[in-house]
């Protein structure tokens, strides 16, 4: 089930306790539905709930009868068709939210939200009819598609003025259709709070709390990385520096306590400072120092005998 379909599942089951908002809940649903229209026109949805909301909630608040069918959706899936069939009907449920449908654009008619109540429920069932929110996994996106430009520069304002969550909204053109959308994952869950989907909120919270950890191992590993990387250069240079002693004047020349460092370093050239020092019982500090020893030992020594200068 896709992240949308987990929504749309989850919200279908909200039980709207007033009747102010289930009427709500259908003006939302029908209103975004792109046939709250005189011109008999039908609704296409993948989900069966959400036509069947759609039916229930015409039927309870508006006595409106629909006419449900199967059909196949855009992207050539099982769909259903959810249609008001005869003049009449559609004209009750304009009439019911305050609507002819003979205005010259579809505007929200607020006189339908008796308090916040019916808002939060009107937003309800404008998602459930044209909502859509991406797996989270992938990105932070929920959109509504609205059918018109008025239409959705107000569903903006309100969602902007809702009190509940500070939502910040943008709106952006899309062939037949004006996008308002979310990308900040935090006003995503509070919304999908808000309408009554806990669950997918909590599963993109989820998701989220996943992604953050998992950035920050990478950027602890990346950091380790480099460290490593400063390890194995900084050892390949004192390697190199044993190696002309070694071939010239010979380890066993060297005062004793560089000896055995000067042995260990060549056959452990991954070792860090730390670790020569745990082997030799010797501070990180003190494993430097005689490192420099040897470093400025084979220097000394590739000048002198004009080997070439590899460290
Ligand atoms: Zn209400």
């Amino acid at each position: 089930m896709s992240f949308s379909s987990e929504i749309k599942h989850e919200l279908c089951k909200v039980e709207n306790r007033k009747l102010c908002c289930l009427k709500a809940e259908c003006y939302g649903i029908w209103l975004f539905s792109k046939c709250f229209s005189l011109k008999n026109s039908a609704y296409v949805t993948e989900h069966g709930d959400v036509a069947r909301r759609m039916s229930e909630l015409a039927a309870a608040a508006a006595s409106v009868q629909v006419e449900m069918s199967f059909a196949v959706s855009r992207r050539k899936k099982p769909a259903y068709r959810v249609e008001l069939v005869d003049d009449a009907s559609r004209e009750q449920l304009l009439q019911i939210f305050g609507h002819t449908g003979r205005e010259p654009s579809l505007r929200i008619n607020r006189g339908n939200f008796e308090g916040d109540c019916c808002v939060q429920a009107f937003l309800r069932g404008a998602f459930l009819a044209c909502g859509t929110a991406t797996d989270p996994n992938k990105e932070y996106h929920l959109e509504f598609s609205v059918p018109y430009r008025n239409l959705a520069r107000e569903f903006c304002t309100l969602l902007e003025e809702t009190e509940a969550f500070p939502a910040a909204p943008a709106v952006a053109e899309r062939k037949s259709s004006y996008v308002v959308y979310l990308k900040d994952s935090g006003q995503i869950e509070d919304l999908l709070t808000y309408l009554g989907a806990s669950a997918a909120s909590m599963e993109l919270m989820q998701v989220k709390m996943y992604k953050e950890a998992k950035n920050n191992i990478n950027r602890k590993t990346n950091f380790e990385t480099a460290n490593m990387d400063k390890t194995y250069s900084a050892s390949a240079r004192q390697t190199a520096a044993i190696a002309v002693i070694s071939d010239t004047v010979g380890i066993g020349s060297l005062p004793e306590e560089l000896q055995q460092l000067a042995r260990l370093r060549l056959e452990n050239p991954e070792m860090t400072l730390r670790e020569l020092g745990e082997v030799l019982k010797i501070s990180r500090s003190g494993v430097n120092h005689r490192l420099q020893r040897l470093l400025q030992l084979g220097e000394k020594i590739a000048g002198e005998k004009g080997i070439e200068n590899i460290m």
